[in-house]
């Protein structure tokens, strides 16, 4: 099977009725970028820029962040690198970072909140993204943003940096995209101030069914408990993406989910056409959407939505079994 997913990297990730969906690679270490060849990924959807701070001993000076990110933009070429800014805390600790104990680490104080909390670590994160990209195409991401005026927060942080790197002298990139993870379900309760201020979103599906169920993703006696194919998650994605088509934002998902194929097949669905998996999802989701009747999948689905199941996937899977998918 192997082989056959392999002879698939040059074809194109489109449905049998005509839909092409953008597959993403999802990323984060230099290690992990021959993927994108080997899988003939259409870019970078997620770059996950926090591995290399948790395994030095200090802070990453602005130099060595600046040169990790060039690579990482060398390599891709022409192809979108979405970068996020760090998003450590929670389960990812730093060792130069107090142990803070936090009862509910999850709930607690990480990624974008310790970002606006200690912006000297995020202005260098951003000043070293910016020289990276001088004259290229930048797009960055920040995650577990809850409330707008976060975002406008981080944005005024980069703004001040793109004002110093002009002030410099430096030169900017020849293009800046802004987006924000899609993780925290009061987000979505904030859409018409949210939608106008980005140039995209990415659904961090992992964390954003941990926080709609209220269901620790690290914890074992819970796995499994809730699905990413359950009425609520799939009625709230349908949602999304109506919301951001209708106001023309591009919308990706980057969680686990867009890397098991029945998952996929239930996304492209309920109309995403940008996914972002991780390396060895590429055979088989591909595989499945080029199997796939879409229309037909996301009227079946259309009309699951409504039910009280606690999850879609056994009628999915009966689905996908019975079309061939
Ligand atoms: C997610 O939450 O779905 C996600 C992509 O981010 P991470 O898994 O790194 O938290
Ligand atoms: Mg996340």
């Amino acid at each position: 099977r192997q082989r056959e997913f392999a002879a698939l990297r040059d074809l194109p990730a489109v449905t049998r009725d005509g839909v092409a969906v953008q597959l993403m690679l999802n990323c984060g270490l230099h290690i992990d970028l021959p993927h994108l060849h080997a899988t003939g990924a259409d870019g970078i959807g997620l770059y996950r820029t926090e591995i290399p701070f948790m395994v030095r001993a200090s802070y990453p000076e602005v130099a060595a962040q600046q040169e990790s990110y060039a690579k990482v933009l060398d390599a891709a070429g022409d192809r979108p690198v979405v970068f996020r800014t760090l998003d450590v805390g929670g389960d990812k600790t730093l060792p130069y970072f107090p142990d803070l104990s936090e009862e509910n680490p999850a709930l607690g104080w990480r990624a974008i909140r310790i970002g606006l909390d200690r912006p000297a670590m995020l202005r260098k994160q951003l000043r070293a993204m910016l020289r990276a990209a001088a004259g290229r195409e930048l797009r960055l991401m920040f995650p577990m943003v809850a409330e707008v005026a976060e975002l406008d927060r981080a944005r005024r942080v980069l703004d001040l940096e793109l004002a110093r790197l002009r002030a410099d002298g430096g030169t900017p990139p020849a293009r800046l995209l802004v987006g924000v993870m899609v993780e925290v379900p009061s987000l979505l309760f904030q859409l018409p101030a949210l939608l106008p201020r980005v140039d995209f979103l990415s659904v961090g599906s992992n964390d954003l069914l941990q926080y709609l169920f209220a269901c620790d993703r690290g914890n074992p006696i819970l796995n499994n408990r809730y699905d990413v194919l359950s009425p609520p998650m799939l009625r709230l994605l349908r949602d999304l993406v109506r919301a951001c088509d209708a106001a023309g934002v591009p919308l990706s998902l980057c969680g686990e989910m867009a890397s098991r194929p029945l998952d996929a097949m239930a996304l492209v669905g309920l109309g995403f056409r940008t996914l972002s998996l991780a390396p060895p999802a590429f055979g088989e989701v591909k595989g499945m959407l080029r199997s796939l009747e879409l229309r037909r999948v996301a009227a079946y689905l259309d009309r699951l939505l409504d039910g009280s199941d606690h999850s879609l996937r056994p009628k999915l899977r009966a689905y996908a079994r019975d079309h061939g998918v």
